[in-house]
């Protein structure tokens, strides 16, 4: 048996939660009940998502994904970004321990991107600024180091060797699928 790999540590397991039930229980946390309504009824939009995500993600064409101002032309841009720091991440948030367990996900903390420094914060893959659908996805949320995280920045891979993050490993699902050498 091998420990501590560099391939080792950036392995990742599968998410444990689904994205329905993390924006479900994120709108039960929402005070604003016509807010809370909203993010509700897309629901079905953000599972169906969470599918062609999974499965572009197998396909390595996640860069084929459409950016959309809306889900469902219901929930915006900003109310996923308010979802996402004021409800999701947010300290002593009743959700915030499902944030916990996808960055506490790498072995030793160590960010899988580079595999150097100490994961500090989740990356989207997809940025929310143009992928709301995908603001609470744990397939979209790859724990990372804060330098790992802004050499990224909101960049949109335009194509699949484009990939903005200073890494091999190209979103999630790469991470997920690295191999252990023995
Ligand atoms: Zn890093």
């Amino acid at each position: 048996m091998t420990l501590g790999t560099k391939a080792d540590m950036r392995r990742l397991n599968k998410p444990g939660q689904a994205a329905r039930s993390i924006l479900l229980l994120c709108a039960e946390c929402v005070r604003d009940k016509e807010y809370s309504k909203r993010l509700v009824s897309v629901a079905d939009n953000v599972a169906e998502a969470e599918a062609e995500y999974a499965k572009k993600g197998e396909a390595t064409s996640l860069f084929t994904i459409v950016s959309a101002g809306t889900i469902a032309g219901c929930v915006t841009i900003k109310d996923m970004e308010k979802l996402y720091t004021g409800t999701f991440s947010r300290k002593n948030s009743p959700v915030r321990y499902i944030y916990d367990e996808i960055k506490l996900a790498p072995r030793n903390s160590i960010c899988p991107l580079c595999a150097q420094r100490v994961v500090s914060t989740l990356d989207h893959y997809l940025p929310k600024s143009r992928h709301p659908a995908f603001a609470v996805t744990p397939l979209n949320l790859i724990p990372s180091c804060t330098d790992c995280n802004k050499a990224k920045l909101d960049l949109q891979p335009a194509n699949a060797s484009e990939l903005r993050i200073p890494v091999k490993a190209a979103s999630r699902t790469d991470v997920m699928a690295a191999t252990v050498p023995l």
